[in-house]
């Protein structure tokens, strides 16, 4: 455990019981306090490590499971219920904001119809939080205007390669 790292720190905190969404042996999973889209979830290892490619074999196998398992917890979530509990709560400055920005969401009633599933592997891929977190980011149709390419439009010029 690193001991000024958050995530090594996460669960010991308050505001952990209502970010929280499921834990086994090697991970938990929480929703992010500053989502992009409603029902946005992290799925992080308990045992610190910074690259996805630190996890061993036995935390390997955990992964498959701790991704359905969130997913399928996001899929009979009251969203608005959680938002309004986390603007409540205030796990951090800023997260009461893109909450309420979620509760304005057109898809907050809806079911995720789509994900985005991935890390940011580096600083420079984007990583501001040193202690792998893998993002779950429901997607709903309608979104944004051209979802072709998805996590490609990372490099908006070269995302869409359809067109
Ligand atoms: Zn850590």
């Amino acid at each position: 455990m690193a001991t000024n790292c958050l995530f090594c720190n996460l669960r010991t905190f308050d505001y952990y019981q209502t970010l929280k969404l499921f834990e086994n042996k090697h991970f938990f999973a929480i929703f992010d306090p500053h989502p992009v889209s409603p029902g946005h979830a992290l799925i992080i290892p308990k045992k610190h490590s910074v690259s996805l490619l630190d996890l061993n074999k036995e935390q390997w196998n955990y992964l498959k499971p701790s991704i359905s398992a969130t997913i399928k917890i996001i899929e009979r979530i009251d969203f608005k219920g959680l938002y309004i509990q986390m603007i409540d709560d205030k796990p951090t400055k800023k997260s009461s904001s893109f909450c309420k920005k979620m509760l304005l969401n057109p898809n907050i009633n809806k079911k995720p119809e789509g994900y985005n599933i991935g890390n940011n592997e580096g600083k420079v891929a984007g990583r501001t939080i040193h202690h792998l977190h893998i993002q779950i980011i429901p997607r709903y149709k309608g979104d944004v205007k051209n979802p072709t390419g998805g996590i490609r439009t990372i490099i908006p010029e070269l995302g869409d390669y359809k067109s």
